[in-house]
């Protein structure tokens, strides 16, 4: 009997129309856990680097996590991952909301689609009945309200819908897949999902999912549910009110945005409003957001309460997500009601809501900056609010400027040349990222950066704090139940850690220790995208419920697999030097693994080297950033080395992408 998992996947040729239902290995299970580790290697076996984002042969997954579905708090992300069009490497994007703990209902681990269909369609899963339904009269139909008129359709009212709107329609590089109060946001995974010719999947499922020991997997949860209480009640002390508690960033609940506002960049992540936040500002952002904000929501099985139903005026009701309620004020230079109402638009048409106000400000400061001019944006409103709809509008249609814009920052600075790159100065990996630029290079961060390859907003930070606390006994005080640390040596790290002298930034945590650190914040965050948890409850805040210590206890009751901290580790190493594995067949070399060029004003190009050579040596790869042939054999993934050799990529000098890449080509896809 399979625990916590079905057994079965889904496949879906789109091209020819056809369904199967396929038995999954167990041993697979074990090795890579499910969710992102088993989409990696799905990825891997069936996706060569010949394949391009837009081909019939790229594959779109959506995974249930291992644990999706169990009563285990907060576990309901949808892990979708394919080849992204903007980065042209592995993406993976995590949605929470309802949709995966329904799949496993319905009796499917993943959903895979491969093919393209001739005509736009839905799918709509109903335990054993699966169909490809005509969407024709869904065309151009905003995300929510496809999720309705499905659910209205099928006169299933608690069906769950991912769906995209117009801008995955239209291949919009940074278009998202909207779900419940949630959506796979990065990477343009709806672009993808757009090209397949699939608006929506529909899932609705009745059946039990086995625990492998439900006592004592129940009893876990209630140790889980007693800490959040406690946690909610008891906030970390000395951090900022984002870390202190747990659940997303920018929750709804929160009014003050005083340290959001004054820190992240506005526009074009160049403006930073030192003393922005003001009692006047306050009390208007309190009074819009408690007048717009109907009801406060949680994701699947959790007590968080993060999202909200929004209802601005005059437009239809929508749930916010957790991170896009000041994206849009912040680069419009605007004010919380304008963020909020353009927010429901932007969910409609299905876009990014990290990368997409991005983008707009891009525009917006070549246009003022001359590289852009009239002649490009014809009928452009003069008012900042004016210019974002009318920009967002032309984006998800791709009509003029709007099609160069809906390749995002990076692609569109290639294209209209004449300085523009200079502007698109936010990117890692050819994709928007933190609209943040700061003064002293930080070498946790520098490493997370530069390596890290989930590219959702928080990327792979958490569980170590961000800053040192300034007084001693502050610092006793939170090691002393830091029960979540792998090793007690995390402990000194912190409490030696200092504001200023020696044992300050950037020389200090010295790099073997930023190792240690990153790549424990690593870890956490693969081992959630595989359980299919929610990082607000794991790998992003300080001291949360799940930790190493009690995540394969929970894999163990829940799954039957026997699992202690060790294997886990390695598992998530495994899986992890997966999607590495993946994106070095693409192209990605050391020359790719680097923050933006301006996130830190003080930067130092030996220290620099110094940290990346020591982390590449630490995590077994070369120092081109290819995990070595023994680091891959000691995993198990010796079929890696062995194409690795096949392909001539180790003797790569990385200065040049491999011939069968597709991560330089500079138009098209
Ligand atoms: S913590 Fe927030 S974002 Fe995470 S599952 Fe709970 S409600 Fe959803």
């Amino acid at each position: 009997m399979r625990y916590a998992e079905t057994g079965y996947n889904l496949e879906i040729d789109l091209t020819r129309g056809n369904i199967e239902r396929v038995a999954t290995d167990p041993k697979e299970t074990e090795l890579y856990l499910g969710g992102l580790g088993t989409n990696a290697k799905i990825i891997w076996d069936r996706v060569p680097p010949e394949v391009d984002p837009f081909s019939p042969d790229n594959l779109l997954i959506f995974a249930a996590g291992l644990l999706c579905g169990t009563p285990a708090t907060g576990c309901n992300r949808t892990i979708v991952s394919t080849i992204s069009p903007q980065t042209r490497l592995m993406a993976f994007s995590m949605m929470g909301g309802f949709w995966a703990p329904e799949l496993k209902y319905a009796g499917y681990d993943k959903v895979i689609l491969r093919g393209k269909s001739p005509d736009l369609v839905y799918l709509w899963i109903k335990d054993d009945k699966v169909e490809i339904r005509d969407a024709a009269h869904l065309k151009g139909k905003g995300a929510i309200e496809t999720a309705t008129l499905i659910c209205q359709e099928l006169k299933e009212p608690k069906a769950q819908v991912a769906a995209i709107g117009l801008a995955g329609e239209n291949r919009v590089y940074y278009a998202s897949i909207e779900q419940g109060r949630s959506s796979a946001s990065r990477g343009g995974i709806g672009a993808v999902m757009g090209d397949k010719g699939v608006k929506a999947l529909a899932v609705r499922g009745s059946r039990d999912l086995n625990i492998a020991r439900p006592a004592e997997f129940m009893a876990l949860c209630n140790e889980v549910l007693d800490y959040i209480k406690f946690r909610n009640d008891n906030p970390i002390p000395g951090v900022m009110p984002i870390l202190a508690g747990l659940g997303s960033p920018q929750e709804m609940k929160v009014h003050d945005e005083k340290w959001h506002t004054e820190n992240f960049m506005w526009g074009n992540s160049r403006v930073r409003r030192k003393d922005f936040w003001n009692d006047e500002i306050a009390t208007a952002w309190m009074e819009t957001l408690d007048s717009m904000r109907t009801r406060l929501i949680s994701c699947y099985n959790c007590p968080m309460t993060c999202g909200a139903t929004i209802s601005p005026p005059g437009k239809p009701t929508y749930m916010m997500k957790c991170f896009s309620k000041l994206t849009y004020t912040m680069a419009a230079f605007s004010d919380l009601e304008f963020g909020l109402g353009i927010a429901q638009s932007a969910t409609e048409y299905g876009v990014d809501g990290f990368s997409t106000p991005q983008v707009m400000a891009f525009a917006l400061e070549l246009y003022e900056n001359g590289i852009l001019t009239d002649d490009d944006f014809p009928g452009m409103p003069a008012d900042n609010e004016g210019r974002f709809y009318w920009l967002l509008d032309r984006i998800v249609r791709r009509e003029g400027i709007g099609d160069v814009l809906a390749n995002g920052t990076y692609w569109a600075a290639k294209e209209i040349g004449k300085g523009a790159e200079a502007y698109a100065h936010n990117t890692i990996k050819k994709h928007e990222q933190l609209p943040l630029k700061l003064s002293m290079l930080n070498p946790i961060y520098f490493l997370m950066y530069a390596t890290g390859e989930k590219m959702n907003i928080t990327q792979i930070e958490g569980q170590f704090p961000q800053a040192p606390f300034p007084e001693m006994e502050q610092r006793e005080a939170f090691v002393k139940d830091w029960i979540q640390v792998p090793d007690e040596k995390f402990k000194q790290y912190f409490l030696d850690w200092e504001l200023r002298g020696e044992k300050s930034i950037p020389y200090y945590p010295t790099p073997e220790m930023c190792c240690d650190i990153v790549d424990w914040q690593e870890r956490m965050h693969y081992i959630d995208d595989a359980l299919g948890m929610c990082s607000g409850l794991s790998s992003f805040p300080l001291k949360p419920p799940y930790h190493i210590h009690n995540y394969p206890k929970f894999i163990a009751a829940g799954a039957g697999i026997d699992m202690d901290e060790d294997k886990l580790t390695q598992a998530a190493k495994r899986y992890r030097t997966l999607v590495r594995a993946n994106n070095i067949r693409r192209g990605m070399r050391r020359k790719d693994d680097k923050p933006p060029k301006n996130h830190w004003k003080k930067r130092f190009p030996e220290l620099e080297k110094e940290l990346l050579d020591t982390y590449y040596q630490f995590k077994g790869w070369n120092d081109q950033g290819i995990p070595t042939k023994e680091s891959l054999d000691e995993l198990g993934l010796d079929y890696v080395s062995k194409d690795f050799e096949k392909r001539g990529i180790y003797s790569d000098d990385g200065d040049t992408p491999s011939k069968e890449t597709s991560a330089e080509k500079e138009n098209g896809v």
